[in-house]
């Protein structure tokens, strides 16, 4: 059996080359750049001030005190957006905002707390403490110098980054297309959330929760129940290969005789690569290609679906959009209570970590539990036959 290193090595080996789109950055969240980008300009654009207030000679300044204010001639005012066509002579001072272009050789500004102005003298201002050269001056430059290298290929773009963008005048990106993946849920059992409900029928879960997880990651596309049959499964995955880059299904990949997706993909002209990865929850696992196009058919057991997405497919949906980094966020937690792995294979058990790090079990781990999987905001990989002591530092998977 695969080892899951391997499995997903395996994986993203097969994953072509991302197809570029260009894209306004309005659209660009989550999106991974195919190309650096470096910034055009300086930022700050231009030397300009920190604070309201005015724009001095350091050097006018140097004296000033609050009983004995330094008084100088207010020669005009630069509004943010305006620039002061002359420049500033000794004795002098400028009306200046936030964000305001200094004016020319001036080289600090005087907070407006530290000022005062002179009812009986309009044009005098009355500057009661000095100021160091450059004091609240946001220098030219100061931020990133043009020319340099902003974000890398492969990094996702996000809020914070698509400000940096912005703000040096970048409009559009080159980003790796989204794939449209189709979901898929194979079972007679399964019968849609809201309708009337059988003996021996369920609620179907699988697609919704994985559609959550995917829209970080791809564009998801719910498509109808599949029934347990060779046929049914043959024309849903016709169908599903027609409309997406990537099929997701999940159930009918064991050992049943009711499980048809193995058959079904093969018989469409896809090639098996492998099935079933040594960890628990989600041994059966299906890996396959069909031409550029790709098969992960999970199990149908809830909890399985869900672990074997985070493992194996949200990997393969990221590296095909471009991701340089395709693993899991990782937190550093350390554990409330022991946690024992008896079985034979690597278990990825669903936890509870709390905001001091400390890491609880999130319930009973079989893998139809839905309760413990909604309270659990985190897998913790126990290899088998293992028990991780209380006070165990751990690293703890998250999801998006
Ligand atoms: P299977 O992998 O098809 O053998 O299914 C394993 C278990 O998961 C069975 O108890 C199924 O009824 C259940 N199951 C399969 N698919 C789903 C689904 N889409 N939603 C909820 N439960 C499912
Ligand atoms: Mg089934």
């Amino acid at each position: 059996m695969l080892e899951l290193e391997a499995a997903v090595a395996r994986i993203l080996q097969s994953i072509p080359a991302p197809s570029p789109e260009t894209l306004p950055l309005a659209d660009a969240n989550n999106r991974f750049l195919l190309e650096s980008v470096a910034s055009a300009i300086d930022l700050p654009l231009f030397d300009n001030s920190a604070m309201d207030g005015y724009a001095v000679r350091a050097a006018d300044v140097a004296s000033a005190k609050s009983d004995a204010p330094t008084k100088l001639h207010l020669a005009g005012k630069v509004a943010a957006g305006e620039t002061f066509s002359g420049k500033l002579e000794s004795g002098q001072c400028i009306r200046i905002f936030t964000g305001s272009a200094l004016p020319p050789s001036a080289d600090a500004v005087v907070m407006q707390e530290d000022t005062h102005t002179d009812s009986s003298d309009p044009t005098a201002v009355l500057i009661t403490d000095t100021a160091r050269p450059w004091e609240n001056v946001r220098l030219r430059g100061q931020d990133i110098h043009a020319g340099t290298t902003l974000l890398q290929a492969g990094e996702k773009l996000n809020a914070s980054r698509l400000a940096l963008l912005a703000a040096t005048g970048i409009s559009t990106v080159k980003v790796g297309r989204k794939p449209n993946v189709a979901l898929l849920a194979t079972g007679s059992e399964l019968q849609e959330p809201g309708a009337k409900i059988k003996p021996g029928q369920i609620y179907e879960s699988n697609r919704l929760a994985l559609a959550a997880l995917i829209s970080a990651a791809g564009i998801p596309k719910i498509f109808p129940l599949v029934r347990d049959d060779l046929s049914s499964t043959r024309a849903a995955l016709e169908n599903a290969f027609t409309e997406c880059d990537i099929v997701v299904t999940s159930g009918g990949v064991s050992v049943g005789e009711m499980d048809f997706v193995k058959q079904a993909f093969e018989e469409t002209g896809g090639k098996l690569e492998f099935w079933k990865v040594a960890i628990k929850p989600g041994r059966p696992f299906v890996y396959g290609q069909r031409n550029e196009k790709f098969l992960f058919g999970l199990p149908g057991n809830p909890v399985s679906a869900f672990v074997t997405f985070l493992l194996l497919v949200r990997p393969a949906l990221l590296r095909w959009q471009g991701a340089s980094d395709v693993n899991l966020p990782v937190s550093r937690g350390e554990l409330a209570e022991p946690i024992i792995n008896q079985g034979s294979r690597r278990h990825f058990v669903r936890v509870h970590m709390t905001p001091d790090g400390k890491v609880h079990s999130a319930g009973v781990q079989a893998s139809h539990m839905l309760s413990s999987l909604a309270s659990a905001n985190g897998l913790l990989d126990v290899p088998a036959d293992t028990t991780l002591p209380s006070g165990h530092a751990v690293n703890i998977l998250h999801w998006d």
